[in-house]
């Protein structure tokens, strides 16, 4: 294959259809997806991705902000769109122009998603997490709801703070409030026709104690879609469905050199070579999204063996130790997120190596780094 990209992503059409299949297969037939693509689809890319879900059967789509969701329907995806971000008073008119469903987290936000147009909108109860989210009373949303002249409630909805941990009662706790917010509403005669609570995790590792779940009618998976679920804590139950990682990052070797015992390498000398060492120099760096932590504790795969990263990453560039690996040439390439034949490297290893969760990995592959699409 002529070498493109000094650096790119390849995303795997196929595996992204088989992760929303996966996730479609494990939640009751009533139950719909909004397919979340928000932060360009956690860098998979939204607009391809979006269209991917949509061929699969999906109609309603997630995005975090206004301005993501206008670039998905400049691109004539017709997909329902909720804007789970919160809606900033200059974005207000995009949201009927561009039929952007917003999500209101505020007494406030009903009032002003009320001026503007007859708005379908979705409430978002805080149950716990204390991000966005209503914390006003019951009685409060309902007069509030009450007094809209415009709007319409269409959904209501929360969002777990610790949905994979068992080892706690949050989200059980999450749920009961959950449930006595729509009985109390239910009280006043609002009743919102959509339900949604899970994101990836809850729905890989459901809980089956509420009131609430005969009623929700839709689930809102991100990295599942992407091939990962966090590893649970506590006594979790198996998960619902299983899903494969649907990108793959290469990057081309530079130049390949051997240095004597005692060289160090890369800023700060933090390495120092034990003995005569055989080194590649690859072309990413934490420019292109290549975690800083990674310095002299990453890997990457090379010519199907690990090869570890020895000293600092720097920003354009990380150089690897290949000592013992046979042939390895400039202009050959490398993989820091795939397998080749039996070893693989995922985002979940990388984040567990530098402390942090696959969704930082993935999130910060830079603008620099190609994409391209697989069937
Ligand atoms: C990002 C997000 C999701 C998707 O979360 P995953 O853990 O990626 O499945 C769902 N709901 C809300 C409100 C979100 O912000």
């Amino acid at each position: 294959m002529p070498r493109i990209a000094r650096s790119y992503i390849e995303v795997s059409r196929q595996a992204v259809a088989a992760n929303y299949r996966a996730i479609r297969s494990a939640i009751p037939a009533g139950t719909n997806v909004i397919g979340v693509v928000k932060a360009d689809a956690y860098r998979h890319g939204a607009v391809e991705v979006s269209r991917i879900l949509c061929a699969q059967g999906a109609q309603w789509l997630a995005v975090s902000c206004v301005e993501e969701g206008v670039a998905l329907r400049a691109s004539g995806l017709s997909a329902r769109i909720l804007v789970l971000g919160g809606i900033m008073q200059w974005e207000l008119g995009a949201l009927d122009e561009f039929r952007l469903t917003p999500v209101a987290h505020s007494l406030d936000d009903l009032r002003r998603f009320d001026e503007c147009a007859p708005l379908d909108i979705h409430l978002k109860i805080d149950t716990g997490l204390h991000r966005l989210g209503i914390s006003s009373s019951p009685g409060q949303v309902a007069a509030a709801v009450s007094n809209l002249r415009h709007a319409r409630v269409e959904g209501i909805m929360s969002h777990f703070a610790s949905a994979g941990d068992f080892s706690t009662t949050q989200s059980a706790d999450q749920i009961r409030e959950f449930d006595a917010f729509r009985a109390a509403l239910a009280q006043h005669n609002i009743r919102a026709p959509l339900v949604h609570l899970a994101s990836s995790s809850a729905i890989a590792f459901p809980r089956t104690t509420s009131e609430t779940l005969p009623a929700v009618n839709l689930v809102r998976p991100g990295i599942a879609l992407y091939g990962y679920v966090s590893p649970p804590c506590g006594d979790a139950p198996g998960p619902s469905f299983r899903v494969s990682p649907a990108l793959t990052w290469k990057a081309a070797v530079i130049e390949v050199k051997d240095v004597p015992a005692g060289s160090t390498v890369g800023y700060g000398a933090t390495y120092r070579a034990p003995s005569a060492r055989k080194l590649a120099v690859i072309a990413a760096g934490y420019a292109d999204g290549v975690q800083h932590g990674l310095s002299n504790s990453g890997k990457v795969i090379a010519r199907g063996s690990y090869a570890p990263i020895v000293g600092a990453v720097s920003m354009d560039l990380v150089t690897i130790d290949v000592t013992g690996i046979p042939d390895l040439q400039p202009g050959d390439e490398v993989t820091l997120i795939g397998s080749e034949g039996d070893v693989s490297l995922d985002a979940q290893d990388i984040a567990a190596t530098v402390g942090t969760i696959p969704y930082n990995i993935l999130c910060a592959i830079g603008p620099r780094v190609k994409r391209f699409y697989v069937d």
